[in-house]
């Protein structure tokens, strides 16, 4: 049991025994469905007629000019509702109806996440119960108010920090009181086993896909990869399917902040003071900690990389260095923003942003003929209201 769902030494199940049947239920769920048949064939017949799957990979005309190699991008902000969290959502809900629950509950932090969990089920016929903080949940109304149209009840958490981490401990007792009926939809490669491997499996298709499409296009692999990191399953989604191609290179970006001197960001591997080993909300990885272990308010301009942990699978691609980890800045990313809308006319998420952000210093390093295929995880049109303040728009 010990052993279950690790990689290397980091994941695991670190729940309360109430917990261990539902998630020990889960486990087997996932196992005996996902390479099911008719599973697979409901499954890929959502991602394609209703998400609009295969994303395109755009290559960047201006861009690649611009920064001296040539650089795609993979257009997960053109899945339906905007991003890539749209895979793992309708992938868990679909799996909970085939064991038969009739009820999905989620965490959601700034609101994204929630959105996903309720367009899965209002599109499979469930019912729907978010846990968002009340802090947050004044910070993205018009998130609430998409949540509460798609048919969900968004049931405000006033606990601790009234922020994502108090709305996950929520869901997990909600989910320990109704495992009969319920399934909770974890968002990202977080938990404990097997979600980081379930969710994983169901963000694979990014990768899968990219790899068909730029050996079609280049007829070869790209010299690298970049995806921002924030629980870690875009990064993941599309890193997988190029774990054994040495020759590519992967990195994650994380979101810097204010700087990391400042303490004030979301960077569990570049802050070696603050960034420890630990364990929150079930599984062992990387975690920002003050010297008590009490975990540390972090910092980031974009919501969906505003958390303490890092998912444990990067984890462990960072131990056996087959994976990089950098870093980008409030600052860096908002430049990374204007620059990709005028040069491409593409808005990007602040939290794709970061790992465009990334590219223009990677593509330093760059020769003309090498390929940059960035993750571009969701779309900006979320994020306006902080653009417009950040660039003093009137
Ligand atoms: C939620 C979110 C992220 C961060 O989540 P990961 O699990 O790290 O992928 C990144 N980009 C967008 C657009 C998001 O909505």
């Amino acid at each position: 049991m010990k052993d279950k769902g690790r990689f290397g030494r980091y994941g695991g199940i670190y729940v309360p025994e109430t917990l261990m049947p539902a998630v020990e239920e889960l486990e087997k769920a996932f196992n005996r469905y996902k390479n099911n048949k008719k599973f697979k064939k409901e499954l890929d017949h959502l991602l394609k007629e209703y998400v609009g799957r295969p994303t395109p990979l755009t290559f960047c005309t201006s861009l690649s000019k611009k920064l001296g190699c040539k650089i795609y991008l993979k257009r997960e902000d053109l899945a339906h509702t905007g991003a890539h969290k749209i895979n793992n959502a309708l992938g868990q809900a679909l799996l909970a109806k085939y064991i038969g629950k009739t009820r999905i509950i989620a965490e959601t932090g700034a609101g994204q996440h929630g959105v996903a969990t309720a367009t899965a089920a209002a599109k499979l016929g469930m019912e729907c119960e978010i846990y968002m903080g009340t802090i947050d949940i004044e910070r993205q109304k018009l998130n609430v108010f998409r949540m509460q149209l798609l048919g969900a009840k968004v049931n405000p958490v006033n606990t601790g920090g009234k922020t994502l981490k108090d709305a996950i401990n929520d869901a997990l007792r909600d989910w320990t009181a109704n495992v009969q009926t319920t399934h909770y939809l974890l968002g990202s490669v977080l938990g404990p086993h097997p979600y980081p491997e379930m969710v994983a499996h169901f963000q694979s298709i990014i990768g899968k896909e990219t790899r068909e499409q730029i050996l079609k296009i280049e007829n070869r692999l790209p010299t690298a990869i970049v995806a921002c990191v924030g629980g870690g399953s875009n990064a993941i989604g599309i890193f997988r399917e190029f774990l054994k191609d040495k020759e590519v290179n992967l990195i994650g970006v994380e979101a810097g902040g204010l700087g990391i001197k400042t303490g004030k960001h979301a960077a569990r591997f570049a802050d070696e003071k603050l960034g420890r080993l630990g364990i929150l909300h079930g599984t062992m990885t990387y975690i920002l900690q003050d010297k008590f272990g009490q975990i540390y308010n972090t910092h980031s301009i974009s919501a969906g990389l505003d958390y303490s942990a890092i998912g444990p699978e990067h984890s462990n691609l960072r131990d056996l260095k087959r994976a990089q980890y950098e870093f980008a800045t409030d600052k860096e990313t908002m430049e990374a923003v204007q620059l990709l809308s005028q040069e491409e006319g593409i808005i990007p998420a602040l939290e794709s942003a970061h790992a465009i952000a990334h590219t223009i210093k990677l593509s330093k390093k760059m020769k003309k003929e090498d390929i940059v295929v960035i993750n571009l995880s969701g779309r900006g049109d979320k994020d306006m209201t902080t653009i417009a303040k950040e660039l003093k728009f009137k």
